[in-house]
């Protein structure tokens, strides 16, 4: 018996249709500003399918693309001109930035009110305080309404999160041993020992390590949930010259009970959560 599929694409759809009547509420559109500092490739096709889903649900978007050699106070500026604009809603720097430029400090510098990414230090310390209605980080709250979605039951369970890292471990840790999520959360990360048998305990693993297939399927209790957050590009010999995996091993799907794909599943979901932050932005300015 194979696993279930948890099916992003489906449940961001349905996270965007919900935000079609608050949107209208709104009166006018809100705004959300993504500046875009390099090339790097991914970056670029992450930046689009933001800029498309803005479009589908009628979003305005500017996108502010700056060199790779852009001074950090150049950055700044862009930033906190964008704060005191208050036609812009939304404010995203999209992640990385080139070698060398501060990332915590750009962030730390987004009004906490306008932070859709959810990652200044203020909408992150609601968080640790037990508030999730704020702004929170898309990637780690897309997981948990994919969870919901599919009728997972965390409730005393023992949930694995693979990673710890500021935007997608530690909050997704956070947001799983919340009141009303109420999982029992176990973090590993590259010090962990034997994390296989620490996953093998696990009712729900989560796995943001940025490994490709690391996790195996002995590595995996049998009817447990396996969300695959990672994005890996694969080098091959395909016209492209790479292919996009996972951290989760294909064959976990005969072993879980239920497992949401890489292409198809936290992605979308990390999207439609950005758009539910640009509109929850725009409700609490309003
Ligand atoms: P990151 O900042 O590089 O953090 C990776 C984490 O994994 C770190 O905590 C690291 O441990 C841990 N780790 C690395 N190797 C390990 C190993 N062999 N065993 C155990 N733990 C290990 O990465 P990230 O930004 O959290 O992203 C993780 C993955 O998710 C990447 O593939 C990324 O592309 C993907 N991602 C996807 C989305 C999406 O929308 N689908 C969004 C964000 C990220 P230490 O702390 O000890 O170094």
């Amino acid at each position: 018996m194979g696993a279930t599929l948890i099916d992003g694409k489906a449940c961001a759809a349905a996270v965007e249709s919900g935000l079609v009547s608050r949107i209208a509420a709104l009166g006018a559109a809100p705004h959300l500003a993504v500046v875009i500092v390099g090339d790097d490739p991914a970056s670029h096709v992450y930046v689009g399918a933001k800029e498309r889903a803005c479009e589908r649900l009628g979003i305005r978007s500017t996108r502010i693309d700056l060199p790779v050699d852009t001074p950090f106070d150049d950055v700044v500026a862009t930033v906190e001109a964008l704060n005191a604009d208050s036609d812009v809603n939304g404010i995203l720097v999209q992640s990385p930035l080139p070698d060398g430029m501060d990332e915590i400090a750009i962030t730390g510098l987004i009004d906490p009110i306008k932070d859709v990414d959810g990652f200044h230090a203020e909408n992150l310390g609601r968080l640790v305080q037990g508030d999730t209605t704020g702004l929170l980080p898309c990637t780690p709250a897309g997981v948990m309404r994919m969870l919901e979605w599919a009728g997972v039951n965390l409730s005393g369970k023992n949930a694995v999160v693979l990673g710890r890292s500021r935007i997608v471990g530690m909050p997704q840790a956070l947001l799983l041993a919340q009141k009303g999520a109420d999982a029992t959360v176990t973090i590993a990360h590259s010090r962990t020992e034997d994390i296989a048998s620490v996953c093998r305990d696990a009712d729900v693993i989560i796995a943001a390590v940025g490994r490709p297939e690391m996790v195996r399927p002995d590595w995996v209790k049998s009817g447990s949930t396996v969300i695959d957050v990672g994005v890996n590009r694969v080098e091959d010999e395909s016209e492209k010259g790479y292919h996009l995996s996972g951290d989760v091993h294909a064959d976990v799907v005969d072993v879980a009970g239920a497992m949401s794909p890489v292409p198809g599943g936290v992605g979308p979901m990390t999207i439609a959560m950005l758009m539910e932050n640009t509109v929850r932005a725009t409700e609490m300015q309003r």
